[in-house]
């Protein structure tokens, strides 16, 4: 099964990505040196061209990074979630200066033994909804905290007790019969003119949360936000 996910993923780097690398070079050269001979409706068909092959390749991407998450393997290490959080918002400064967007971390957030680039990973993604999914007229609130939980029964797995992280959003919210639905490959609930996207973060963010040993899950209402959590291991004291 490995070795058919890396010949999948090959194809899809060289021999999917390659065409569409060249479609866009080629729509972008005419744009560039062609632009006062080409006509109005020429030169629209050229950006739809331009933009059809990116949106292909951001669809390959996230392909490529849900295999990943699929059969990479996973060493856990003790990961601290500021540091995380902290990064993931440092990346985003242009975009949170621009639509000025409030990001609210309760520190310290804590650690959990985990794979650092998936968390980074899940955390981004849910970060990243949380900012996208808002109505035009509503500046983004997103609140990001976490909490110790017990687990079913015992309060703990493999003796060590789990952390719930939560993201919060003030965004459209979502309806109850579709919580489930959203972590499923391809989904999405919007158009992408509404919210651009490729229905697969949600489902890069399942995947990588049960690859790890913990839970994902939602809280969330039409127009009331949404509350995304997600259970891992917590640190030991030792490893933190
Ligand atoms: P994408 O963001 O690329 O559309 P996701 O897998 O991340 O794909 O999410 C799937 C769908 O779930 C989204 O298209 C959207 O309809 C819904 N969704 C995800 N996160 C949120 C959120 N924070 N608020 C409202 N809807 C959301």
């Amino acid at each position: 099964m490995n070795r058919e996910l890396e010949t999948f993923n090959y194809s899809i780097s060289h021999d999917l990505r390659a065409p569409l690398r060249s479609m866009s070079g080629f729509a972008q050269a005419l744009m560039d040196g062609q632009a006062s001979k080409l006509g109005p409706q020429e030169a629209d068909y050229v950006r739809r061209i331009a933009n059809s092959a990116r949106r292909m390749d951001t669809l390959l991407q996230d392909l490529l990074e849900y295999s990943r998450v699929a059969r990479a393997s996973m060493p856990p290490t003790s990961v601290n979630l500021d540091g995380v959080v902290t990064e993931i918002i440092t990346l985003r400064e242009r975009e949170i200066e621009q639509t000025k967007a409030q990001i609210e971390v309760k520190s310290p957030l804590g650690a959990v033994t985990a794979h650092m680039p998936t968390v980074q990973q899940i955390l981004a993604n849910l970060i990243d909804n949380g900012l996208k999914f808002t109505a035009k007229e509503k500046t983004p609130h997103i609140r990001v905290w976490s909490e110790p939980v017990a687990a079913e029964g015992q309060g703990t797995v493999n003796g060590n007790s789990i952390l719930r992280v939560w993201v919060e959003d003030n965004g459209i919210g979502i309806e109850k019969e579709f919580h489930e639905k959203i972590f499923g490959l391809f989904e999405r609930l919007h158009p992408s003119h509404a919210f651009p996207g490729t229905g697969l973060g949600l489902a890069i963010v399942r995947k990588g949360v049960e690859r790890m040993g913990g839970k994902v899950g939602l809280e969330s209402r039409p127009n009331q936000g949404s509350r995304f959590w997600v259970d891992l291991p917590a640190a030991t004291e030792q490893t933190k």
